[in-house]
Formats: C-alpha cells, structure tokens, sequence
C-alpha cells in the first residue's frame, strides 16, 4: 500500500479473526540504533492512543530482521492521491476533512502529551475508498446526499468519504506529563531552551495544519519551489501568497484562518483550541444553490 524509506505496507488478512489489515513491515538491518529506538516509541505512543481520528495499531512484533506493525487497514489510501485526483477540495469538504485531523490532534496534544511532528497529506489516511465528485454542480448535489454516508461530523457538509485518520508516528514525541501536564522529567532541572521547546513543540503540528488546510483548498502547498534553498528561505520567513486567480473565491474566513496558522512566531500561532473556536471551522455548510 505504500512504502517509506525503511518501510513497506502490505495489505494484508489477520487468520485470527479474519479482518483486513494493514501490516508495516520495517526492514530493522538497515537502521541504526537511535532509529529502532523511534520504532519502538512509535509503537509505545500508537499502543497508548484510542481516537476515532488515529490509525489503530492492532499488534506488533518483530523477527531477526523485522519489525511487524499490524495496524487498520486504510482502505482508501493517502489524503495526498485525493488532492492530486481532485485538484482541490470545495470549502466544505476541506472542512470536513480538516475537523477530523484536528480532532485527532487536539487528542494528542491535550490528552496524551504528544507531538506529531510530521503531519503531511502522505499521513492522513481515508478509510475507505472517498466518493469525491469534482468540485462542479455535482459536488453541490453530492453536499445534499447525506443520508447514506455515515459517518459525518454532524451540520458539516461534505460526507460520503468516510474517516480521515492520522497515520506514521514515526517522529512523534511525548512532550508533557499526562497525568501533571508539565514538560516531561524534572522541570527544576531543565534547561530553558528545553522548556521553551517543549512549549512550543506542540506549535509544529499547528503550522503543518496550516499547510494541509492551505493545499486542501487550493490545489498547491504555500511554500515552493525547486530550489531547496530557495524554499527553506520561504519557509523561514513564512513567505507565501493567496495567489490569484486560484485564491479569489475562498473566503476570507478560511484566509484569516490560514493566517493564524502560518505564522512564524510560535508564540502567535493558533493552538488547536483556537483554530477549533475559529468561525470557519463552525460555520454551517453553505446552502445548495436553488434548482435552476
Ligand atoms: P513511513 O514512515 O515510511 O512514511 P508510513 O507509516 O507513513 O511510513 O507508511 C507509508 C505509507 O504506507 C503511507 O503513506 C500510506 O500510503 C501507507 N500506509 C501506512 N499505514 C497504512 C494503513 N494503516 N492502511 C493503509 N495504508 C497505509
Ligand atoms: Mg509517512
């Protein structure tokens, strides 16, 4: 189903209780120590989660030569096919999709103390096969059929394409305590750079959120370009544009939102109780348009 760097994911059927699932297979010669250690944590911090938002991770074990992470089966494969496939999503379906990562992330960071840290549209996973009409007059009639989609976030438009989950927690972190939620060990003893960075580690999942919400309504992610330097210089500045003409219909509630979110200050940035506030993320879907 896909593959990483270390890594393959099979589709796979458990001969226990015949269920389809997922397998990642870890190839663990090729990493050094420090990385098997994150495949452990990834483990320990996957073993930890219960949230209709996060991929399940059913079992692990390993071999000589591998790592086993038996996980939910995703069926309808990465946000990222979807945004390729469709161009871009209506205000409504990005919200849909939007509200479901956010739950996910509100869950780690204020329930379980963790930091996600790589948020991408590759690990944000359907799970089952969407039914996404182009953004046309069809989109708009498809926003009325609700009855038979499911599982939606009630008074949000856009069913009919399931759950979105968030998957890899390859570098993911615990930051705070979850019983205390203070920064993990003794505090008294902490230097401040790590007490700074712990309070503003939870902040990289918000800007990441940005850009997922960004690419989601208009097609393309808010830092490009072919030169890495070039575009690690963008991203340090926090340097992009609503682009015109692609920009000129979406509201300026999403815009403002955007905004938030791509904010270089960390201190500024929107914590995700702020962006699940934010009027954008409320608002009723728009009505469809009057039978012609
Ligand atoms: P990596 O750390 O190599 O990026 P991931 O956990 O992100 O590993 O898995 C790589 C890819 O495999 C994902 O982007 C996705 O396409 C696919 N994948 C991962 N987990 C699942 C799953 N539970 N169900 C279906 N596909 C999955
Ligand atoms: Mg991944």
């Amino acid at each position: 189903m896909g593959d990483g760097a270390f890594s393959n994911v099979y589709k796979a059927i458990d001969l226990t209780t015949g269920k389809r699932v997922a397998v990642k297979v870890v190839r663990k010669y090729e990493l050094t120590s420090s990385q098997r250690a994150n495949i452990l944590k990834e483990v320990q911090i996957m073993r930890g989660t219960n949230h209709p938002s996060i991929v399940k991770l059913i079992s692990f074990s390993e071999s000589t030569e591998h790592y086993f992470l038996v996980l939910e089966l995703m069926e309808g494969g990465e946000l990222f096919h979807q945004i390729v496939k469709l161009t871009y999503f209506s205000e409504n379906l990005a919200r849909h999709v939007i509200l479901q990562v956010a739950n996910g992330i509100r869950y780690l960071h204020e329930e379980r103390g963790v930091v996600h840290r790589d948020i991408k549209p590759e690990n944000l996973l359907f799970d089952r096969i969407p039914i996404i009409p182009s953004k046309s007059p069809i989109h708009r009639q498809y926003d009325e059929e609700k009855e038979d989609e499911g599982d939606f976030i009630p008074g949000v438009g856009g069913g009919g394409i399931g759950r979105v989950k968030i998957a890899d927690f390859g570098l993911s972190k615990v930051v705070w305590n979850e019983e205390t939620m203070t920064p993990c060990g003794t505090v008294g003893y902490t230097a401040p750079e790590i007490v700074k960075d712990e309070r503003y580690s939870k902040s990289v999942d918000m800007w990441a959120l940005g850009c997922v919400l960004y690419t989601l309504l208009c097609g393309f992610p808010p830092f490009y370009d072919e030169s890495i330097n070039v575009l690690t210089e963008k991203v340090a500045r926090g340097y992009y544009t609503f682009l015109s003409p692609w920009w000129d219909d979406i509201s300026a509630s999403a815009k403002d939102l955007i905004t938030h979110l791509l904010c270089v200050d960390p201190a500024q940035r929107y914590t995700i109780d702020e962006f699940l506030a934010h009027p954008w993320c409320n608002a009723a879907p728009a009505p469809p348009p009057p039978p012609t």
